[in-house]
Order: structure tokens, then sequence, then C-alpha cells
């Protein structure tokens, strides 16, 4: 192995179907890489079409017996899944830096921020409950069950390799779903390893499924996955074209959806902030992950009386606290970008900026350590006009705009298509009840950049998404609600 890992059992490069290990039927592999220094460091069996089937037709025999258990089982069962994942909290993060680069501190925070999912999810599959309604007929009662949606289908994205899966297979296992899950080609490793402590907890085999192929395949995958019949639910993280795909792809069958897309997030500095939090924030928020979240901070807005002060803080804690370099490497912060074609959006946001006015405050080109990274920047100068004010940059780019409207303002952070998460600082107990409410966002942070939790409805409107993750909803988009009316009484 290119690490070393308490566990190398953990280290799995077939992919998993009804509680069997498998290759691919004609023997195709898939590389994975080290974004920190581009060597390959698996060599992941490569499924397509037919393995997919497969894998349904197993989650759809698995289904019966799983949704006959009671909640209070299947919560034992994730509870040890749960446990097994901090136990192996460790060799995880280590495979997790690996294959995405992240800080390994980072990699570390993810896999408790994964295993939380799982906690809550367990102990809520113990609490689903129906309602009984007044009949408007006297000789009528009217029951209301929730009941599994059925078989699930869920895709996954690189940048959070752990959490986003047991975002979603966590809620869909405790209300009685099965799942195939195809993780994102770039991080296999940590779904797969997430699946043999799943199978260790005493999963069943064909409850979860892990289906993991390279970026030709996956389209093969998600074609099979929205039409077969049997499929129920596709629940996605990623961008917004491949949503919409999706969303297109399921319309014959009728499926529902569960979507987290892209985000275009406003950082909004209002003048009676304070300034110094304000800066703390934006660093957590933009870069995080080296930029590659879809809540980070994308645009920031600051109030032209704060503007030059709040760039010059900025930038001072920025070159103060952010250390680029390989994830595993004591005290870096910012790891490398996950390919090259990230570091190329990167660049090509950067030189439009520039090509239009902005201006480098810091940063503004590659890394000196060459490959995928890319040094933290802050543009200042920035209108509306450029590209990294109408696409997700997707890196470690701060674009900070001068604002000098409170309503002006508002209108700019809502001329896109996105709605997910959005932040400001205030201390203006008006001004923050206002502002909450006229964001046209499905999360608002308040004097804070980082907002995502279990306990909390994670999704967006408008382009953004359909449905919510985490939290006492977040089981909702993996149940569907039946009506019971009893007449003659
Ligand atoms: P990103 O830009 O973050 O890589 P994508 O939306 O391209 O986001 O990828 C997120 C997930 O969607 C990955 O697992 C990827 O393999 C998968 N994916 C990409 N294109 C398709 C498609 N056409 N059908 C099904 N899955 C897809």
């Amino acid at each position: 192995l290119p690490i070393h890992l308490q566990d190398s059992t953990l280290y799995r490069t077939q992919s998993y179907i009804n509680g069997q290990w498998v290759a691919a039927d004609d023997a195709s592999t898939f590389t994975v890489d080290n974004p920190s220094t581009g060597a390959i460091i698996a060599k992941v069996c490569n499924l397509g079409a037919a393995e997919t089937e497969r894998a349904i037709d197993a989650a759809n025999k698995a289904q019966k017996a799983w949704r006959a258990r009671t909640g209070k089982d299947r919560a034992a069962i994730l509870r040890r899944w749960f446990d097994l994942i901090l136990a192996n909290a460790e060799d995880l993060a280590q495979i997790m830096t690996l294959e995405q680069g992240k800080p390994i501190a980072e990699s570390r925070g993810e896999i408790v921020y994964g295993a939380s999912f799982v906690e809550w999810f367990a102990e809520q599959a113990k609490r689903v409950t129906g309602d009984i309604m007044a009949s408007p007929n006297a000789s009528n009662r009217m029951l209301v069950m929730r009941e599994p949606i059925g078989v699930c289908a869920a895709i996954t994205p690189w940048n959070f390799p752990n959490a986003m899966i047991t975002r979603k297979v966590a809620p869909a296992l405790a209300a009685g779903c099965t799942v195939v899950l195809k993780p994102a080609e770039q991080t296999p490793l940590s779904a797969l390893a997430l699946a043999e402590l799943a199978e260790r907890a005493g999963i069943p085999a064909g409850v979860m499924n892990i289906i993991a192929a390279d970026s030709e395949r996956s389209i093969a995958v998600g074609k099979v996955l929205c039409a077969s019949p049997i499929v129920k639910k596709v629940t996605f993280t990623g961008s917004t074209p491949v949503g919409r795909i999706l969303l297109q792809q399921s319309a014959p069958t009728v499926k529902k959806l569960s979507l987290e897309l892209g985000g275009l997030a406003p950082f909004i500095v209002f003048d009676d902030a304070d300034i110094d939090a304000a800066v703390d924030g934006a660093i957590v928020s933009k870069y995080r992950n080296a930029g590659q979240t879809c809540v980070c901070a994308n645009r920031l807005y600051v109030h032209a009386a704060v503007y030059d002060q709040f760039i010059e803080k900025l930038a001072v804690k920025v070159r103060s606290v952010l250390k680029v370099g390989d994830g595993f490497a004591q005290a870096v912060t910012q790891g490398p970008l996950i390919d090259d074609a990230a570091v190329a959006k990167v660049q090509e946001h950067v030189k439009d900026a520039v090509d239009k006015g902005a201006k480098v405050v810091m940063g503004g080109k590659a890394h000196a350590l060459g490959g995928r990274f890319y040094e933290p920047t802050i543009l200042s100068n920035v209108g509306e006009d450029m590209l990294c004010m109408r696409e997700e940059t997707f890196g470690p780019v701060a674009p900070v705009v001068k604002f000098t409207d409170e309503a002006h303002v508002i209108e700019l952070a809502n001329n896109t298509e996105y709605g997910l998460a959005s932040y400001f600082y205030s201390r203006d107990v008006g001004r923050i009840f206002r502002v909450a409410e006229a964001l046209e966002y499905g999360m608002v942070g308040v004097n804070t950049g980082l907002i995502s939790n279990e306990v909390a409805p994670f999704g967006g409107v408008k382009q953004s998404g359909l449905g919510r993750e985490g939290s006492i909803y977040g089981m909702d988009d993996f149940m569907e609600l039946k009506y019971v009316c009893l007449g003659g009484i």
C-alpha cells in the first residue's frame, strides 16, 4: 500500500454487491491518483451497466427483509457502523487524504462529521411516526403511515468522499430502504472502506451496494440507475448540469429525486460587522478544502466603509494561517486541487477577472510547488461581469466586491440561478432578520462561516437542488406517506 494503515483490509479496490467483493465482468480497472503527487495509488475495478443491474436486483431482494425489521433493529446495526467508523477513523482519514488531497486534519474532521450522520439517523430510525386525522365523515377513521420508498440509487462527489455517502446512506437505511451507490471516480477508496465497515457492522447482504466506475462508465451506471423501474429514488450530490441530466433521465420512470447541486455563495460584510470575526469566517468558508465545497464563499461583498480594512486584514490572516502543501505534511492547511481540470478552471477565472480589471491582492497564480497546487488568492476591484462572480470557482480564490447599499447588495446576492448557502456579518439585529429573510438561499450563516452539521437541514433552493439532507427532515426524502381510510365504523 502507498500508506501505512493499522488495518490494511480497509484498502479495497473491488466493488461490493450483495455482500460480495466483486471485480468488473470484463476485468476492467481504472486508476486513482494522489492529487498531491499525481502518483497512481490504486487500480480499482471498473464496473458498468450489467453489474449495476445485478446490484439493483440484490438491493430489491434485500429490501423486503430490511424494511420488515423494526426501526430499533436497524438503529442497532447503524450504531455499530458508527462505532466502527470512529474506531477506524485514523485509517479512513489517511485513505481520504491520499486520494482526495485535503489536509489530514480536515480528513479527520470529515470522518467525525460523516459518522455524525450515521449516529443521528440510527437514533431517528426509532422515531418514525404516523398520524391519525380527524375525519370529516363520522363513520370513517383516517390514518397516515410512513413507509420506506424502496430501492434508492445514490451518486456522490469527490469533495467529501465520506460524509456525502453517510449523509445519504444512513437516512435511507434507517428508513428501511436499500441502496446502490456510485461514488466519484476520483475517490472510490473512501467509499469501499465504508462498505467494508458496513459489512462488519452486520448490514445484511444487498442492503448497501457500491459500484465503482471510471468517468465514462459512471455515465452508463447513471443511466441504468435512472431507467430502472425497481429504483424508486435517486439521491445525488454534484454539479447542476449532471443534476439536470439525472432529473431528465428519471422522468420516464417518475422517480423521486434529491439533488444537492452547485452554489455561488455570497459572503456579505456590512459596515457594522465585527471585521476580525468576518475575516476568520471568510477564511474557513472560502479556503476550506482549498475552496472545493459547494457551500464555500464564492463572492465576497464588503461595504465601502470597511472594504480596505477587510482586504488588508484578510491578506494578513491568509498569509499567516494558510500553508499550502501535501495533505500529510505538518501544519499544511491547503492541499492540492483535485485534478488538472480544476486548476485550469481556477486559472481561467483569475485570468478573466484580471483581464476585466480586477487587481490581484495576493496569489493569482499556480503555487511554486507545481502540480495541482494553487496559491490562496484575493482579488479586489471585482465586477459583476467577471466569471468568478457568475460561476462556481471551486478553488482558493476570494473575489472581493465593494458595495454601499443594503437593498442593492441583497439584489446582487440573489441575482443567480443558485440558492445553496449564503453568509453575512452584521451586529444590527434588525438588519440580521431583514437580510436573512431576503436572501433566496436554503441556508444562511449569520456571523459564522461554518454551518453544516447533522442536526441542520442541508439543501438549496432554485437550481441548487431539491430536498434536504441531515436533520429531523432528512428521512422524509426516503419515505412515502400512505393514507389508510377505515370506513363503516
Ligand atoms: P464534479 O464537477 O464535482 O466532479 P459531477 O457532477 O461531475 O461533479 O460529479 C459528481 C458525481 O456524478 C460523480 O460521482 C460522477 O461520476 C457522477 N456523474 C457525472 N456525470 C454523470 C452522469 N452523466 N450520470 C451519472 N453520474 C454522473
